[in-house]
């Protein structure tokens, strides 16, 4: 089986380079991925950088060229949900793009025609995910994640995302991975630490607990690697 782990980051991917010390980097479309053989499971490891359009591109090459089965996207987000606090683990169950805006033509916010609002992460994955908190005792939590080409850190931006897509945490890549892998038939989960509350003092926050909330993720993935 062929897995593909996703971070924007190279701080998010990192923490994996060093847990599967031996890989073997492949130069493709612009990006380095990185090869792990695990027995019979082959991990495909990228820092997709930073947006939907870059996240989709990654999705789409280890999905297409690289024949993963599954991805898993592992990294960072702002938290909108008053009771999440920082280094706490989101596990998405659904995802929307909180800056697309058709609305002229009278479509709601999120939504482009022939596609969907919110995007479903993979029910078999995420029970993983859940098994392996319960088992050790993390909390995990379960939102929505609304994702857009914005670092959000602005109370009114945050209030206005949460009101309109009832979500729980916001990022800039979830959506775009969880589309592609919607359309190519693949299943998706994706697993977010907090790093900040994407409001007033968001950077500050995002700048001190990048590493440390990366890591958080990351350990997390890595056990569900075990699982698979
Ligand atoms: N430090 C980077 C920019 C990071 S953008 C640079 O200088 O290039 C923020 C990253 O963390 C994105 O990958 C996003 O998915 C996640 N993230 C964390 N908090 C966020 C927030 N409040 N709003 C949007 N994305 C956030």
């Amino acid at each position: 089986m062929t897995i593909g782990i996703i971070g924007a980051m190279r701080e998010e991917i990192t923490p994996l380079l060093e847990h599967y010390k031996k890989h073997e980097a492949i130069a493709f479309g612009g990006n380095t991925f990185y090869k792990v053989t695990l027995g019979n499971k082959t991990l495909i490891i990228a820092c997709s950088r930073i947006g939907k359009v870059h996240s989709a591109l990654t999705a789409s090459t280890m999905v297409l060229n690289f024949g993963c089965e599954k991805i898993i996207f592992n990294g960072v987000a702002g938290g909108i949900n008053p009771s999440y606090k920082i280094g706490d683990l989101v596990l998405a169950s659904k995802l929307c793009q909180h800056d697309v805006d058709i609305t002229a033509f009278g479509h709601p916010y999120g939504y482009f025609s022939e596609s969907k609002i919110f995007t479903e992460s993979d029910c078999v994955l995420n029970g993983i995910a859940k098994a392996i908190a319960k088992e050790n005792g993390i909390n995990l939590h379960e939102g929505v994640v609304a994702t857009g080409d914005q670092f959000v850190h602005s109370k009114e931006r945050k209030e206005w995302i949460k009101k309109e897509f009832n979500a729980d945490a916001i990022e800039m890549e979830g959506a775009s991975v969880a589309v592609v892998c919607d359309n190519l038939n693949v299943p998706i989960c994706v697993i977010r630490a907090i790093s900040d509350n994407a409001g007033d003092e968001a950077l500050v926050s995002y700048e001190e607990f990048l590493e440390s909330s990366a890591r958080v993720s990351a350990l997390l993935v890595i056990k569900m690697i075990e699982k698979l």
